[in-house]
């Protein structure tokens, strides 16, 4: 019988990953029935991974979630363990000696290739460069975006690709008093974009993005959107798509779409333009982007299960810069079994699994469990039924030998790797909120971690 969870013995669990799934992963275990002692694990000095790094600079109040994570992050039970990448400063091996359980909630760090000729030409970007870039997230900072072309082409529907249309689309009188990093305004600043062109595979009733997201084009300042009617002719299986009661969103959507379509430019001098039913083929250009090649597609089969069938008609598109945004995907951990056409530690509902072997101790939860889909929220039931698993294992877990954080701060500071506490980021925060004001922003991260350390 183990006493993990008990007063005297309180269970060890290391979570890595500060972003939403790890948060809600360290709530669901503080109402578990037991005493829990969590060492929260990052990378980087900052917590909130993709509240800080992901949502978009002009969507503030999505991020005051981060409010509800701060309450879990003051608990005495609680520690931040920033600056510390688990896999390369420390192993899960290592990890193991300090804790009886790990959850791992890395998120999903990388994106998703077409896998067609051109991709890695100058100026096609994966949408996760440009939004890590505007967002002021470390590892994107030496990228550069030469926006000197008018045109640009977002190649995939979903929000993230709603995200990137729009801070191309936006003035700076839109962005500058969010926190979008000082320099991505000044670059945009000079950003010569007049057409921002969205493609989607599939039609508009199927388009990945939800209504807030879409609606939010009906009100940018110098910015009209253009939508071909021929895009609202629907087959039978569409229509009855949208017919289906359980289709609310994408019945919403379809509306949205259709007044968008209605908009005159009333002076606007920026375009927005949906193209539906297009996969891209080939990007062309003599040393950097000119043309994507796309193929006209017809949908087919069941309604809510319609896929693309190539036309073998293609039309060639000139444009300068190109952004697919067509998914996430997570990042293998050494030592841990991943799936990397998912993009995924796997997994049975948590549990870390390969096809031999349950790892005993190890779990999983957020987009490195399930893929990169859902609203943030929707990792709060992700990292609810991991910990509901966890618990169900206390009984058979094995005990760490050596039970303590100091103990594991000891072993950091041995291979002199420096951790940030959650006091330590305060101070980071306080500085970021402090150089905000100086420039009328809510916030000037600071986008190099030596930066953020030299904040302490
Ligand atoms: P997503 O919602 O899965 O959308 C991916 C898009 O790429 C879809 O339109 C998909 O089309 C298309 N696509 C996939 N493979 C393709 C290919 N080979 N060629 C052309 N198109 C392709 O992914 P996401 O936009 O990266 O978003 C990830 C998650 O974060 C989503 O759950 C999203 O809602 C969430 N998110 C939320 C917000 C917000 O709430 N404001 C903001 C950003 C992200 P098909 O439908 O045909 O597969």
């Amino acid at each position: 019988m183990s006493n993990l969870g008990t007063p005297e013995r309180p269970l060890r669990v290391a979570i890595v990953g500060s972003g939403p799934s790890g948060f809600y992963a360290a709530d669901a275990l503080y109402k578990l029935s037991i005493k829990v002692k969590v060492d929260m694990f990052d990378r980087l000095p900052a917590p909130f991974g993709l509240v800080r790094y992901g949502v978009a600079p002009d969507h503030p109040k999505i991020k005051n979630v981060t409010k509800v994570y701060e309450k879990t992050a003051e608990r005495p039970d609680f520690t931040f363990i920033g600056n510390v990448t688990v896999g390369e400063d420390i192993s899960i091996h290592e990890m193991k000696k300090f804790y009886d359980a790990i959850i791992i909630a890395t998120g999903a760090e990388t994106d998703r290739k077409m896998g067609i000729e051109g991709e890695d030409l100058l100026g096609s970007y994966a949408s996760t460069q440009f939004v890590g870039w505007y967002n002021g997230h470390p590892d994107f900072q030496d990228l550069t975006f030469d926006f000197s072309s008018e045109v640009a082409v977002v190649i995939g529907q979903g929000n993230v690709a709603m995200d990137v249309c729009r801070i191309l689309l936006k003035t700076v009188d839109e962005l500058k008093t969010t926190d979008i990093t000082q320099n991505a305004l000044e670059t945009l600043a000079t950003s010569k974009i007049k057409e921002v062109h969205c493609f989607g595979r599939r039609g508009p009733v199927q388009a990945a993005f939800t209504p807030i997201e879409i609606r939010e084009f009906t009100e940018l300042a110098d910015c009209y959107t253009v939508i071909s009617p021929k895009h609202f002719e629907l087959n039978d299986a569409s229509k009855k798509e949208l017919e289906d009661p359980a289709n609310a969103v994408r019945k919403k959507n379809f509306e949205i779409l259709t007044e968008l379509s209605k908009m005159s430019p009333d002076g606007k001098k920026k375009k927005f333009v949906m193209h539906f039913c297009n996969s891209p083929v080939e990007i062309l250009g003599k040393g950097r982007v000119q043309q994507v090649v796309f193929e006209k597609n017809h949908l087919i089969g069941e309604p809510n299960q319609q896929k693309v069938r190539g036309s073998g008609v293609t039309n060639t598109f000139n444009c300068g810069l190109v952004f697919r945004s067509i998914g996430y995907l997570g990042v293998p951990i050494k030592g841990l079994p991943f799936h990397s056409s998912s993009g995924t530690i796997t997994n049975q509902r948590g549990r870390i699994t390969d096809s031999e072997q349950i790892y005993t101790g190890l779990y999983v939860s957020g987009w490195i469990k399930r893929g990169a889909t859902g609203i943030i929220g929707t990792n709060k039931m992700d990292s609810d039924e991991t910990v509901h698993n966890l618990f169900e294992d206390l009984e058979n877990m094995n005990a760490c030998p050596e039970p303590s954080t100091e103990a594991l701060l000891a072993f950091l500071k041995s291979k002199e790797v420096r951790p940030v506490s959650f006091a330590d980021w305060k101070k980071i925060d306080a500085a970021e909120l402090e150089r905000g004001k100086a420039l009328g922003k809510s916030r000037e991260k600071f986008v190099r971690v030596s930066g953020m350390l030299s904040a302490l």
